[in-house]
């Protein structure tokens, strides 16, 4: 409730924010979070839905997501460019988002876990074992490079920092027993980063721009610049990995 309360007090794009909310993919999800009544009463009327959502396990990780999400929105007004035109980069050393500015300056937008996290439904990208974005849990994921990180001393083109290729994973997966560390995922794990690729470019997320630009204008470009990768990749590394699931697939 404290979340909605907020965006009353931002002067630029509330309205923008209320109306796409809900708009998922092609058409609205079903259940409402909240009623717009603006014309009538002048606000928003808060649905039992969103209390429903905010009392729920894995749902406890929403108002980062959103607040991430705005954060993106935000910093395009503020450098005063389109939203097409913002590339949104990733910092290893400081595990957060930026953009560059005119003069190519960066200016930090959000942290990466919070904006990465909404696909993801506070779920590992891997095993879908619970993750929680808090640094003092010890649920707390790590920041996983889908195509390991070592690629890029290994003459590797295309941006292997790239959000395209940035996921949450459980520290087991990434770095624990039996863990992934520098191996390949399995073609079955890459159609599942295709699948959450186009989902942000369809439901128009702040990133969609960023990912076409890392990654191509069309789905079929897209996917064969994934398949492409995989197979350079797995020519190099060698060994491909897979985790065995936790849980249901959530994604
Ligand atoms: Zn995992």
């Amino acid at each position: 409730m404290h979340l909605l309360v907020e965006f009353t007090t931002i002067r630029y794009g509330f309205n923008n924010v209320i109306d796409t909310f809900h708009v998922v993919g092609q058409g609205e999800v079903p259940k409402r979070f909240y009623i717009d009544e603006r014309k009538e009463n002048k606000g928003i009327r808060i649905t039992d839905e969103f209390t429903n959502l905010l009392n729920r396990q894995q749902f406890v990780n929403l108002p980062q997501e959103v607040e991430a999400r705005w954060r993106l929105v935000e910093t395009a007004w503020e450098l005063g460019v389109s939203r097409s035109l913002v590339s949104i980069g990733y910092d290893k050393n400081s595990e957060s988002l930026f953009a560059l500015d005119k003069r190519k300056r960066r200016k930090s937008v959000t942290g990466s876990r919070d904006a990465l996290n909404g696909y993801q439904k506070g779920k590992c990208f891997y095993c879908f074992t619970d993750i929680y974005i808090d640094v003092s849990s010890s649920l707390y994921p790590d920041v996983d490079h889908f195509f390991p990180h070592t690629l890029k001393q290994q003459g590797f083109s295309g941006i292997i920092d790239g959000i395209w290729n940035l996921v949450l994973s459980c520290q087991k997966c990434n770095r624990g027993a039996g863990g992934k560390f520098d191996r390949i995922p399995t073609i079955r794990l890459l159609e599942r980063l295709h699948r959450r690729n186009e989902f942000l470019i369809s439901s128009h997320h702040p990133l969609r721009e960023t990912l076409i630009q890392q990654t191509g204008a069309s789905e079929m470009q897209r996917s064969e610049f994934l398949n492409g990768f995989h197979s350079k990749a797995w020519v190099t590394l060698i060994h491909q990995w897979e985790p065995e699931e936790k849980d249901a697939p959530y994604f």
